[in-house]
């Protein structure tokens, strides 16, 4: 007997709406294919009026909006930022590519997300040495805003500016307030497996729309006002192309339906699998929203009987694409010289969360019947591992 392979459950796919083609075929229409045009500026200002900001800057991927912002803050060779250690490896590439040197900051159990007792040390340590780093940061990892009046306060003691790492967290809110909008700059991607997305793009925003315009400058070549090809900045080429801005208009219209939709799988998968032994959800910090962007657990080996990698290995056997949580930063080979500042000493939470962390396929266009698959595949192993 040959049993029929069962179709692939990915962790967060491209969900269009329907009406992305009517503004590509806008933008084709017109021939405002690149680069630039009207669908550029239209999508800056409808994002920036969304997450409720003066300025944004479309650009060609989250990492483009990271790198800009350092430059922006004068982030140069030699100098030092801090950045959470528990991220994806774009959070932190920015600042090597400015030639300065990245210090981690660990989690903290309450959000997965930089800890500001850690944060604390690492700041009095630099003010110490006298050298405080000239910027910090902060990632809002999954959809979960880290704790941002603790941490804005302590960058405030300080005098550095914080760069807000929102890849992951569009659409979630802290105190009402949207996730990506309480450093000095903030970042959101549009990358293919994000909340929204444009096949590939990012967005810098920030409420100094004179920086955005310094941002927008850098992103095209920094070509001076001249009719000659004339430059006395070093640029980039990272500006969002008409075409793909089209696509972002669309998606930013559904964004709001994306969040309820990824906020009742993650209720699914809680009321399904949060009861099990040894299944911990990831919490969300009181007066915060999660968009849940990524539904994830931590897995305690003892009590499931099942270890994650198990888990990940049945999963894969069923078709269905689960992940460990990211590696941390500062146990990457990369950065393998880095300093590391844990939450406490003996407790690094982020190596925790790494050896005991899954994320679940989460994504917005999920069926009911694809999460039952997921779900049921989970039960069986933690049960099985329990009676044995
Ligand atoms: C996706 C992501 C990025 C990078 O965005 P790209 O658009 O892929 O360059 C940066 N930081 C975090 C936390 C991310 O998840």
């Amino acid at each position: 007997m040959t049993t029929a392979v069962k179709s692939k459950i990915y962790l967060s796919s491209p969900h269009m709406s329907g009406r992305e083609q009517d503004y590509v075929a806008e933008a084709f229409a017109t021939n405002w294919i690149a680069p630039l045009g009207p669908h550029v500026d239209a999508f800056e200002a409808e994002f920036a009026a969304y997450v409720g900001v003066k300025a944004a800057a479309a650009v060609s991927s989250g990492t483009a909006a990271i790198h800009l912002a350092l430059r922006l803050m004068g982030v140069g060779a030699g100098d030092i930022v801090f950045c959470s250690s528990l991220t994806f490896v774009a959070s932190a590439n920015p600042i090597v590519y400015q030639g300065a040197v990245p210090v981690f900051i660990d989690s903290e159990p309450d959000t997965w997300n930089m800890s500001p007792q850690a944060l604390e040390r690492a700041l009095a340590d630099a003010k110490a040495s006298g050298r405080l780093p000239k910027a910090v940061i902060v990632v809002n990892l999954y959809g979960q805003s880290a704790k941002m009046d603790e941490i804005t306060a302590l960058c405030d003691q300080y005098g550095v500016p914080m760069l807000e790492d929102a890849a992951e967290s569009l659409g979630s809110t802290y105190k009402g307030r949207a996730s990506g909008t309480f450093g000095q700059y903030g970042i959101y991607s549009f990358n293919g497996n994000k909340i929204i997305t444009t096949s590939g793009g990012g967005m810098l925003v920030s409420d100094d729309a004179e920086a955005m315009k310094t941002a927008r400058f850098y992103a095209t070549q920094a070509r001076d006002p001249a009719p000659h090809y004339q430059h006395s900045q070093l640029g980039y080429n990272y500006r969002m192309s008409n075409v793909l801005a089209g696509i972002g208009r669309a998606q930013l219209q559904v964004l709001d339906e994306r969040v309820k939709a990824r906020r009742a799988i993650f209720e699914t998968y809680r009321e399904q699998l949060g009861g099990l032994p040894g299944v911990r959800m990831m919490p969300e910090l009181e007066g915060t929203s999660s968009n849940r962007w990524l539904t994830a657990a931590t897995i305690d080996e003892r009590e499931a009987g099942v270890s994650v990698a198990a888990l990940l290995d049945a999963l894969a056997a069923e078709n269905i694409e689960a992940r460990p949580v990211w590696k941390p930063l500062h146990l990457q080979p990369l950065f393998e010289r880095a300093a590391y500042y844990a939450h406490a000493e003996r407790d690094s939470v982020s190596d925790t969360l790494f050896h005991t962390g899954i994320c679940l396929p989460s994504g917005s266009n999920m069926t009911e019947e694809d999460q039952a698959r997921v779900i049921e595949c989970m039960t069986n192993l933690i049960r099985k591992g329990r009676s044995s």
